[in-house]
Protein backbone atom coordinates (compact mmCIF):
# COMPACT_ATOMS: atom_id res chain seq x y z
CA UNK A 1 0.00 0.00 0.00
CA UNK A 2 2.49 2.20 0.92
CA UNK A 3 4.37 1.69 -2.66
CA UNK A 4 1.40 2.84 -4.00
CA UNK A 5 1.17 6.30 -2.55
CA UNK A 6 3.11 8.01 -4.63
CA UNK A 7 1.57 7.28 -7.63
CA UNK A 8 -1.64 8.31 -6.07
CA UNK A 9 -0.08 11.46 -5.19
CA UNK A 10 0.70 12.28 -8.88
CA UNK A 11 -2.40 10.82 -9.74
CA UNK A 12 -4.16 13.24 -7.59
CA UNK A 13 -1.88 16.24 -8.70
CA UNK A 14 -2.78 15.16 -12.45
CA UNK A 15 -6.58 15.32 -11.59
CA UNK A 16 -6.08 19.01 -10.42
CA UNK A 17 -3.81 20.32 -12.77
CA UNK A 18 -6.57 19.01 -15.47
CA UNK A 19 -8.95 20.93 -13.49
CA UNK A 20 -7.37 24.19 -12.92
CA UNK A 21 -6.86 24.25 -16.56
CA UNK A 22 -10.29 24.02 -17.79
CA UNK A 23 -11.25 26.28 -15.38
CA UNK A 24 -8.34 28.93 -16.36
CA UNK A 25 -8.87 28.50 -19.98
CA UNK A 26 -13.44 29.43 -20.08
CA UNK A 27 -12.33 32.17 -17.55
CA UNK A 28 -9.86 33.64 -20.22
CA UNK A 29 -12.64 32.92 -23.14
CA UNK A 30 -15.30 34.33 -21.56
CA UNK A 31 -13.67 37.65 -20.25
CA UNK A 32 -11.89 38.19 -23.45
CA UNK A 33 -14.43 37.49 -26.18
CA UNK A 34 -17.29 39.52 -28.32
CA UNK A 35 -19.57 38.14 -31.00
CA UNK A 36 -18.76 38.26 -34.24
CA UNK A 37 -21.00 40.71 -35.97
CA UNK A 38 -20.02 41.17 -39.79
CA UNK A 39 -23.40 41.35 -42.51
CA UNK A 40 -21.28 39.50 -45.38
CA UNK A 41 -19.72 36.80 -42.33
CA UNK A 42 -23.55 36.44 -41.24
CA UNK A 43 -25.01 35.70 -44.72
CA UNK A 44 -22.13 32.42 -45.11
CA UNK A 45 -22.82 31.54 -41.82
CA UNK A 46 -26.78 30.97 -42.54
CA UNK A 47 -26.53 29.35 -45.53
CA UNK A 48 -24.42 27.04 -43.48
CA UNK A 49 -26.76 26.50 -40.61
CA UNK A 50 -29.72 26.06 -43.23
CA UNK A 51 -27.69 23.44 -44.26
CA UNK A 52 -27.36 21.86 -41.11
CA UNK A 53 -31.13 22.70 -40.19
CA UNK A 54 -29.63 24.95 -37.66
CA UNK A 55 -30.95 28.71 -36.60
CA UNK A 56 -27.84 30.25 -36.71
CA UNK A 57 -24.26 29.79 -35.81
CA UNK A 58 -22.71 31.75 -33.63
CA UNK A 59 -19.58 32.87 -33.65
CA UNK A 60 -17.17 35.10 -31.15
CA UNK A 61 -14.12 37.44 -31.56
CA UNK A 62 -11.19 36.48 -28.88
CA UNK A 63 -9.29 39.52 -28.11
CA UNK A 64 -5.76 38.29 -29.44
CA UNK A 65 -3.29 39.15 -32.32
CA UNK A 66 -1.85 35.94 -33.67
CA UNK A 67 -4.25 34.85 -36.17
CA UNK A 68 -5.86 31.52 -35.65
CA UNK A 69 -9.39 30.04 -35.12
CA UNK A 70 -10.73 27.62 -32.24
CA UNK A 71 -13.73 25.71 -30.94
CA UNK A 72 -13.75 25.64 -27.01
CA UNK A 73 -14.48 22.39 -24.87
CA UNK A 74 -18.32 24.05 -24.65
CA UNK A 75 -19.11 23.61 -28.15
CA UNK A 76 -18.20 27.37 -28.47
CA UNK A 77 -16.76 29.25 -32.24
CA UNK A 78 -14.03 32.01 -32.03
CA UNK A 79 -11.82 33.30 -34.46
CA UNK A 80 -8.97 35.73 -32.91
CA UNK A 81 -9.07 40.05 -33.53
CA UNK A 82 -5.61 39.16 -35.41
CA UNK A 83 -7.65 36.75 -38.13
CA UNK A 84 -10.48 39.03 -38.52
CA UNK A 85 -8.32 41.86 -39.07
CA UNK A 86 -6.72 39.90 -41.79
CA UNK A 87 -10.27 39.72 -43.42
CA UNK A 88 -11.26 43.70 -42.60
CA UNK A 89 -8.04 44.64 -44.62
CA UNK A 90 -8.76 42.87 -47.45
CA UNK A 91 -6.49 40.19 -46.84
CA UNK A 92 -8.43 37.02 -46.41
CA UNK A 93 -12.02 36.65 -48.36
CA UNK A 94 -15.61 36.68 -46.54
CA UNK A 95 -15.35 32.89 -48.25
CA UNK A 96 -12.47 32.33 -46.33
CA UNK A 97 -13.58 32.80 -43.13
CA UNK A 98 -16.49 30.89 -43.64
CA UNK A 99 -14.13 27.80 -44.32
CA UNK A 100 -12.60 28.67 -40.88
CA UNK A 101 -15.68 28.89 -39.58
CA UNK A 102 -16.94 25.26 -40.87
CA UNK A 103 -13.50 23.92 -39.52
CA UNK A 104 -14.36 24.70 -36.22
CA UNK A 105 -18.09 23.45 -36.28
CA UNK A 106 -16.30 20.54 -37.75
CA UNK A 107 -14.28 19.95 -34.44
CA UNK A 108 -17.52 20.88 -31.91
CA UNK A 109 -19.55 18.60 -34.30
CA UNK A 110 -17.19 15.30 -34.08
CA UNK A 111 -16.39 16.13 -30.22
CA UNK A 112 -13.01 17.28 -31.16
CA UNK A 113 -12.67 20.32 -28.91
CA UNK A 114 -13.77 18.12 -25.95
CA UNK A 115 -11.34 15.42 -26.38
CA UNK A 116 -8.68 18.02 -27.22
CA UNK A 117 -9.15 20.23 -23.78
CA UNK A 118 -8.80 16.35 -22.42
CA UNK A 119 -4.95 16.33 -24.84
CA UNK A 120 -4.04 20.39 -23.70
CA UNK A 121 -4.87 19.46 -19.99
CA UNK A 122 -4.16 15.77 -19.80
CA UNK A 123 -0.99 16.30 -21.10
CA UNK A 124 0.17 17.55 -17.97
CA UNK A 125 -1.28 14.83 -15.63
CA UNK A 126 0.20 11.93 -18.35
CA UNK A 127 3.50 13.49 -18.17
CA UNK A 128 3.42 13.41 -14.45
CA UNK A 129 2.26 10.05 -13.89
CA UNK A 130 3.79 8.31 -16.50
CA UNK A 131 7.43 10.11 -15.88
CA UNK A 132 6.71 9.32 -11.80
CA UNK A 133 6.44 5.58 -13.25
CA UNK A 134 9.64 5.66 -15.55
CA UNK A 135 11.66 7.20 -13.13
CA UNK A 136 11.72 4.40 -10.67
CA UNK A 137 12.57 2.28 -13.23
CA UNK A 138 15.58 4.60 -15.26
CA UNK A 139 16.46 7.13 -13.11
CA UNK A 140 16.89 10.87 -14.43
CA UNK A 141 15.69 9.53 -17.90
CA UNK A 142 12.13 8.52 -17.20
CA UNK A 143 10.81 11.84 -17.50
CA UNK A 144 12.61 12.70 -20.36
CA UNK A 145 10.78 9.56 -21.80
CA UNK A 146 7.45 10.74 -20.71
CA UNK A 147 7.82 14.34 -21.94
CA UNK A 148 8.58 13.15 -25.63
CA UNK A 149 6.26 10.62 -25.55
CA UNK A 150 3.49 12.59 -24.58
CA UNK A 151 4.43 15.40 -26.65
CA UNK A 152 4.51 12.50 -30.11
CA UNK A 153 0.70 10.73 -28.64
CA UNK A 154 -0.99 14.69 -28.39
CA UNK A 155 0.70 15.38 -32.40
CA UNK A 156 -0.30 12.31 -33.49
CA UNK A 157 -4.35 12.82 -32.05
CA UNK A 158 -4.58 16.96 -33.59
CA UNK A 159 -2.89 15.86 -36.89
CA UNK A 160 -5.89 13.50 -36.89
CA UNK A 161 -8.49 15.38 -35.77
CA UNK A 162 -7.44 18.18 -37.93
CA UNK A 163 -7.98 16.33 -41.02
CA UNK A 164 -11.34 15.11 -39.78
CA UNK A 165 -12.40 18.57 -39.08
CA UNK A 166 -11.01 19.33 -43.27
CA UNK A 167 -13.36 16.61 -44.41
CA UNK A 168 -16.22 17.78 -42.11
CA UNK A 169 -15.96 21.81 -43.79
CA UNK A 170 -15.21 20.30 -47.09
CA UNK A 171 -18.78 18.90 -46.85
CA UNK A 172 -20.49 21.52 -45.41
CA UNK A 173 -19.41 23.89 -47.83
CA UNK A 174 -20.00 21.77 -50.73
CA UNK A 175 -23.63 21.57 -49.31
CA UNK A 176 -24.07 25.35 -48.31
CA UNK A 177 -23.03 26.08 -52.33
CA UNK A 178 -19.84 28.29 -51.06
CA UNK A 179 -17.49 25.43 -52.23
CA UNK A 180 -13.86 23.87 -51.33
CA UNK A 181 -12.23 26.57 -53.46
CA UNK A 182 -11.94 28.78 -50.10
CA UNK A 183 -10.89 26.22 -48.03
CA UNK A 184 -7.72 24.95 -50.19
CA UNK A 185 -6.90 29.03 -50.96
CA UNK A 186 -6.49 29.81 -47.46
CA UNK A 187 -4.12 27.27 -46.65
CA UNK A 188 -1.55 29.09 -48.82
CA UNK A 189 -2.31 32.34 -47.25
CA UNK A 190 -2.03 30.84 -43.62
CA UNK A 191 1.37 30.03 -44.14
CA UNK A 192 1.98 33.51 -45.01
CA UNK A 193 -0.37 35.35 -42.31
CA UNK A 194 1.22 33.35 -39.71
CA UNK A 195 4.25 33.77 -40.57
CA UNK A 196 5.74 29.87 -40.88
CA UNK A 197 8.18 30.62 -43.13
CA UNK A 198 9.74 33.18 -41.47
CA UNK A 199 10.80 30.11 -38.66
CA UNK A 200 9.12 32.04 -35.92
CA UNK A 201 5.84 29.40 -36.29
CA UNK A 202 3.26 29.78 -33.65
CA UNK A 203 3.03 26.52 -31.20
CA UNK A 204 -0.63 25.21 -32.67
CA UNK A 205 0.81 25.31 -36.32
CA UNK A 206 3.71 22.92 -35.20
CA UNK A 207 0.96 20.37 -34.60
CA UNK A 208 -1.09 20.74 -37.65
CA UNK A 209 -0.86 18.63 -40.94
CA UNK A 210 1.49 20.06 -43.98
CA UNK A 211 -0.70 22.72 -45.85
CA UNK A 212 0.23 20.58 -49.30
CA UNK A 213 -1.22 17.31 -47.76
CA UNK A 214 -4.25 19.31 -46.32
CA UNK A 215 -5.06 20.31 -49.57
CA UNK A 216 -4.29 17.14 -51.08
CA UNK A 217 -6.87 15.11 -48.89
CA UNK A 218 -9.39 17.79 -50.12
CA UNK A 219 -8.57 17.25 -53.52
CA UNK A 220 -9.08 13.43 -52.77
CA UNK A 221 -12.22 14.03 -51.55
CA UNK A 222 -13.53 16.26 -54.39
CA UNK A 223 -12.64 13.81 -56.41
CA UNK A 224 -14.40 11.17 -55.19
CA UNK A 225 -17.70 13.25 -54.66
CA UNK A 226 -17.81 15.25 -58.00
CA UNK A 227 -18.91 13.61 -61.04
CA UNK A 228 -15.98 14.03 -63.37
CA UNK A 229 -16.76 15.14 -67.09
ZN1 LIG B 1 -8.38 22.57 -36.46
Amino acid sequence: MLKLTPLLLLLAYGLVMYRFSVWRTKKELDEKSTELADRKLKELTDRMAKALDLDRIRVNIYEIAPVNGLAAPDGRIFITRGFFDQYRNGKVTAEEMASVIAHELGHVALGHSRRRMIDFSGQNAIRMTLGGILNRFLPGLGWAIASALTSLLAAKLSRQDEHEADAYASALLVKSGIGTGPQKSLFAKLEKLTGSGSGSQPAWLLSHPKTAERVAAIEAREARWLPND
